[in-house]
């Protein structure tokens, strides 16, 4: 198995920000991975997957971590009857093509999040009413213990959180779909499409959803609009000018950058609305947030 050394994480990051990881493997099949857990067991490394990195802020410094990116079969998507099974590194668009064009439906609302099928698991993604709970059959979940399926139930999947702990990967992901017609599906991916891009920045390096909507009718981008936040900015990261719940990386941003502006909105919004903001985004090294309730 190939290792490779000191990659920066910011060539793995949907934002551009990140140090350089101790290792990264990319394995390409479950035998690849099992070595590469085995690896890094051996050397006392903890493991870190990346998927596209779209809801992941790395720390400048790096993480002393085994980084693993799940690759060739592990990226692969295959259609068996209404059931669509996915490599845990297979991505979102892969797997709605490939729905589309088997012509089953179900996966729409996925069509604007720019992650893996295995991301989607960690974070039960959703969009427009819908997440991976409602289409998630059972998942693979391989860790340095072995290897078992997981029903969705098992995965203890709520908004934006599942159970999965740390160092287990989602190596393959079954979804359960329905038969759609083909043009209906892309009537609805058009229609989410224009909907997403009238209303979120979807051309500028950023994590996506920065905090998750708290409780109560307000969502996190309306309240941090509210503070007066949008184009707020410190270092190369700008609070997003279309959506407040987005951090661009304006010009060779870092991810302290970010951390920074995430610390100042959750300041504002416990001063202005007396409420704790969670953060949506994962962290991977040496990073926190100034205050936790
Ligand atoms: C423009 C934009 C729009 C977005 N819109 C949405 C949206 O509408 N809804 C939404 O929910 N999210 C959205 N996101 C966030 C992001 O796309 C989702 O959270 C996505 O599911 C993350 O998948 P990923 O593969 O990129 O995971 P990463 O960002 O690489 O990782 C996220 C977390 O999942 C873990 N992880 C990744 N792969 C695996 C695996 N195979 N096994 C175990 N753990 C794994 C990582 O360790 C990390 O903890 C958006 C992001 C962007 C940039």
């Amino acid at each position: 198995m190939n290792v490779e050394r000191d990659v920066p994480l910011a060539r793995l990051t949907t934002i551009g920000t990140g140090g350089p990881a101790a290792a990264l493997a990319r394995p390409r099949s479950l035998a690849e991975l099992g070595d590469a857990l085995r690896f890094a067991q051996n050397e006392g490394l903890d493991v870190v997957v990346v998927g596209l990195g779209s809801n992941l802020l790395a720390a400048d410094e790096g993480v002393d971590a085994l980084v693993i990116r799940l690759e060739g079969e592990l990226g692969g998507v295959e259609v068996e009857g209404t059931s669509l099974r996915a490599g845990g590194g297979a991505t979102n668009a892969v797997c709605l093509h490939r729905a589309r064009d088997a012509g089953l439906g179900g996966f729409e609302f996925a069509c604007a999040i720019p992650g893996t099928a295995g991301g989607g698991v960690k974070m039960n993604a959703g969009a427009y009413e819908r997440d991976w709970s409602d289409v998630l059959e059972r998942a693979l979940v391989v860790s340095a213990d072995g290897s078992a399926w997981r029903t969705e139930a098992e995965l203890d999947l709520s908004y934006r959180h599942s159970g999965l702990a740390a160092g287990e990967v989602v190596a393959q992901v079954e979804f359960r779909l329905e038969p759609r017609p083909t043009d209906e599906i892309k009537r609805t991916v058009a229609d989410l499409v224009a909907r997403r891009k009238s209303t979120q920045p979807t051309n500028k390096r950023t994590f996506g959803s920065v905090f998750k909507n708290p409780p109560g009718e307000i969502g996190a981008g309306r309240m941090l609009e509210e503070c007066g936040l949008k184009r707020h900015r410190i270092g190369g990261a700008t609070i997003s000018p279309m959506h407040a719940n987005f951090i661009e990386n304006a010009d060779r941003a870092t991810s302290a950058d970010c951390v920074a502006l995430m610390n100042e909105a959750r300041r504002r919004a416990r001063e202005q609305f007396g409420v704790e903001l969670e953060r949506e985004v994962a962290f991977v090294g040496p990073l926190e947030l100034e205050y936790q309730a």
